[in-house]
């Protein structure tokens, strides 16, 4: 065996991060994900500008000896935004709730990626593709569904974190996986570092929500407040509007979603979900919480500012998107104030060189961050041997 580990995109940015196994004609790539790239941009561009991992037989008619599946680790656009861009039939594998959540993102318009072959693994069951085999363990991140994938050659370990965090409902998932591959004495440990992306000062400003302590926050809000709350969640994080709707029950609300969640949730899963009934909500605002999507924000008019506004990791994020301006002006004419209730799904720096010294792989990688080079020298500092590679290179093994 002699394999390829090629790294293609997404070093020094958050998401996007893009890696090739090769060995004779069988390729595997994992995630497959965009950071940004504009409806309007044509393919050919956002290739040759980088935006697109270099795989030209993958987004143009070029043609390539490489059989090639696509592993993608959870279902956030910087991990499979690239796979509309497919031009060729591809396995893509991933998780079970993935799966399903792809398919009713697709259903609803919101995906759609006509040369993308969605398959499921199964965590923790080892799948051949040639002779590398493949497995998905199950972690913590605010995706459901998402995976910590392992890559063997028959002689080499190699692992892609996926988005991590230690900090969220289910640590167990993270150490178990963690402690299989301490064991395992891996090659190459591929580590997320978005948390390490930022500057102490904008650290002061920042409160770390759980997200256990933002549901603790949102039921007293619900408690404190006699007005409608307003909430913008982000629609593929099932889990969290999962356990808002059992925290609005507790504290005596209701929460009504608008069609597109209703739909994602019920697939999901999620019982009882209430769609928006406008003449409820005005009769009894204090009765209700209701879920607003950026795109739909002038349905709070009819509340002439009498609401509660609780950003919970919707759309727009933050001050990079220009709409974020925008919903900030909204509120600002409405004298309501944009309170901040969100959770990340990505580990702390000082749980992210725990987590690197316990697997205490031969040679770790940064990236998945702005700043790769801070989590290296993080983790250099405690003995761990940390290679930053350039965009494009190969390490063969
Ligand atoms: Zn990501
Ligand atoms: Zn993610």
């Amino acid at each position: 065996m002699s394999t390829q580990v090629q790294f293609l995109n997404g070093l020094n940015t958050i998401g996007g991060n893009v890696v090739s196994f090769t060995e004779g004609n069988t390729r595997l790539v994992m995630d497959f994900g965009v950071n940004f790239a504009p409806a309007e941009t044509p393919t050919g561009d956002l290739l040759a500008d980088g935006t697109l991992p270099a795989l030209p037989d993958l987004f143009t008619d070029v043609e390539s000896d490489k059989t090639t599946t696509i592993f993608v680790s959870h279902l956030h656009l910087d991990h499979m935004g690239a796979l509309k861009y497919l031009t060729k039939l591809t396995d893509v594998y991933m998780s079970q709730a993935s799966a399903d959540l792809y398919h009713v993102l697709t259903e609803l318009g919101t995906e759609s990626a006509p040369n993308a072959t969605i398959k499921v693994i199964p965590f923790e069951t080892p799948m051949m593709f040639g002779d590398f085999e493949v497995t998905f363990f199950e972690t913590d991140h605010d995706a459901r569904g998402a995976a910590a994938i392992r890559v063997r050659d028959g002689v080499h370990t190699f692992v892609h974190s996926g988005d991590v965090r230690l900090d969220g409902p289910h640590p167990e998932r993270v150490n178990h996986w963690a402690d299989i591959l301490r064991e395992a004495h891996i090659d190459l440990f591929l580590l997320e570092g978005t948390e390490f992306s930022f500057d102490a000062d904008d650290e002061k400003e920042h409160v770390r929500h759980t997200e256990m302590s933002l549901q603790q926050d949102f039921g007293q809000i619900l408690d404190e407040h006699h007005q409608l709350v307003v909430i913008n969640p982000y629609e593929r994080n099932i889990d969290r509007l999962e356990a808002l709707q059992n925290t609005a029950r507790l504290h005596g609300r209701e929460i009504l979603w608008d069609k597109q969640f209703a739909t994602i949730m019920r697939a999901m899963g999620v019982a009882d979900v209430k769609e928006i009934d406008w003449e409820a909500a005005l009769a009894r605002p204090h009765h209700y919480v209701i879920q607003n999507h950026f795109n739909q924000l002038h349905d709070l008019d009819q509340f002439d500012g009498q609401f509660v506004y609780l950003h919970m990791n919707g759309e727009p994020l933050g001050e990079y998107d220009p709409r974020f301006a925008e919903l900030q002006a909204y509120l600002d004419a409405n004298h309501v104030e944009l309170q901040r209730l969100g959770a990340s799904g990505h580990a702390k720096p000082e749980d992210l060189v725990a987590l690197a010294q316990h697997v205490n792989a031969q040679k770790t990688v940064t990236w998945h961050s702005f700043k790769p080079e801070k989590e290296a020298e993080a983790l250099r500092k405690v003995g761990l041997n940390v290679y930053l590679p350039t965009k494009g290179e190969t390490l063969a093994y």
